[in-house]
């Protein structure tokens, strides 16, 4: 094996397609094998209930920077979620209703207490684990480290309600329950954001790509000479000083210089290393992230006025809001942190759990992708439990020989986004250049 030979890219995901892009732009061949039919991974724009929707994912925004090139490089164009006018919220066991200000009113106070510490313990967004050894600085974020978001929320100052709809908040935004997602998670969101909660909520669900996140996919893709392999499932890699040979579950084997996985962490143990990667790296694959939720899409009967709904964990939904109208009906979609609490291909099931938000709605049909039962995802976007961004994190990062991991579950800043996966494409695409030229 020699540095002339491919390097090999498990995952066409927007962390394999744009390390890939780059590779090639640095003259290296790039095999990139991908074990669906479809390039994409955690993004799905398809074809669904009357027009074409995003199953995976789909908001981007300017405070995303990763992403923002991407969308300035091949000039993408946006469309906005609709505001929300009207609000339905749970709490208390009641169902309420007003305007989505006023539910966005009775969130404000418990999520602004909640990022309140995210520019003094996380200062450094894209830097966050690298603290002085020793300082006060990383005893801090060590301690804080130590906490889920559901024991920081336990020490907030706040009404029932407030707490509970804080709660539900953060159960959303984990896609997992918050006594499990650490605390740093979400305060690296705020950090992100300049530790302004409101346009962090604007960051994560406002702006999508007009012709899907498809066409960005396949715009990075365009832009680079590499050799996709669809249908083409990785199932062992052997790598040494000299380079890597990647075996397929066809029994067939790719000799290369280097691999890149991108692989979600959920689903790293799928493959078979040798020799075994570090210890540490096992152990959070073991571990795996909070994330175990669902996004669902319901068209609506008729046309309903632009809302959002919110319900705490125990609810088989945390969020619900109207995205589009098509041929007289209306297009809402829902995300929630437990993809087992329901049949959400159940047009009833999922009926009834929105009427405990609107009674009178009538779901004519659904869809879904469920990321948690597939095999190649086994999460939705990554959120890291209490202690991991001290601890794994730095592990995760650290190439082995000609072995690298890359991913929206490993990147520095929008770790769990689109931006993420780009970031991390990018800095691994040159560590294996430089890697490949010492
Ligand atoms: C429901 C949902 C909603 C989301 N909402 C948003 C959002 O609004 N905004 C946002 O920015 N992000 C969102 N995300 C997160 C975002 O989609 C992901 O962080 C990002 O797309 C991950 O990209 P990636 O390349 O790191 O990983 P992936 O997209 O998971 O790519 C990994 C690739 O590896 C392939 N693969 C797996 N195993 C093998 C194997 N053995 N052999 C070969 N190939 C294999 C997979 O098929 C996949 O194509 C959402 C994710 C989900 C699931």
């Amino acid at each position: 094996m020699s540095n002339s030979q491919p390097v090999i890219v498990v995952g066409a995901g927007f962390a394999g397609v744009t390390a890939a892009r780059e590779l090639t732009r640095r003259g290296r061949q790039v095999v990139l094998l991908e074990a669906r039919d479809r390039i994409g991974g955690r993004t799905y724009y398809t074809e669904k209930l009357g027009r074409k929707l995003e199953l995976g994912g789909t908001w981007v925004h300017w405070f995303q920077p990763h992403v923002w090139a991407e969308v300035t490089r091949y000039g993408a164009e946006l469309t906005q979620s609709p505001a929300p006018e009207k609000g339905y919220w749970i709490v208390g066991g009641c169902r309420h209703e007003g305007t989505a200000d006023e539910m966005l009113d009775l969130l404000d106070t418990g999520a602004r207490a909640l990022g309140e510490d995210s520019l003094r313990l996380i200062p450094h967004p894209y830097a966050p684990y690298e603290v002085e050894a020793g300082s006060a600085a990383e005893a801090a974020l060590l301690a804080a480290d130590k906490l889920t978001v559901a024991d920081k929320i336990a020490q907030l100052d706040l009404s029932d309600d407030q707490r509970e709809l804080l709660d539900a908040f953060w159960t959303l935004s984990l896609s997992g329950p918050t006594n499990v997602g650490g605390y740093l998670q979400a305060l690296r969101w705020h950090a992100l954001c300049g530790g302004d909660w409101l346009l962090m909520f604007e960051a994560c669900a406002t702006y999508r790509l007009k012709n899907g996140t498809a066409s960005l996919l396949q715009a990075i893709l365009d832009d680079s000479d590499a050799d996709l392999r669809l249908g083409a499932e990785v199932t062992a890699i052997d790598h040494d000083p000299a380079g890597v040979r990647v075996r397929l579950a066809d029994g067939s084997t790719v000799a290369g210089s280097a691999v890149v996985v991108t692989l979600p962490l959920n689903a790293l143990g799928s493959i078979t290393v040798s020799p075994a990667l570090a210890e540490g790296k096992q152990a959070a694959a073991r571990e795996g992230q909070t994330s175990q939720g669902v996004k669902v899409w319901a068209r609506v009967r008729g046309i309903v006025p632009p809302f959002a709904a919110l319900a705490p964990a125990g609810h088989p939904l945390q969020l619900a809001q109207l995205e589009y109208t098509v041929d007289g009906d209306s297009l809402v979609v829902a995300l929630g942190a437990d993809s087992t609490a329901v049949d959400f291909a159940d047009r009833e099931a999922v009926q009834e759990v929105l009427r405990a938000w609107i009674p009178d709605i009538d779901v004519v049909d659904v869809a879904h992708h469920d990321w948690v039962a597939d095999p190649y995802t086994r999460e939705t976007w990554p959120m890291q439990r209490a202690g991991q961004l001290t601890g794994a994190l730095a592990e995760l990062r650290r190439p082995e020989g000609r072995f690298f991991l890359a991913g929206s579950d490993y990147a520095r800043g929008w770790m769990g986004f689109i931006d993420g996966a780009i970031e991390s494409g990018l800095d691994v695409a040159r560590a294996v250049d430089a890697a490949l030229n010492s």
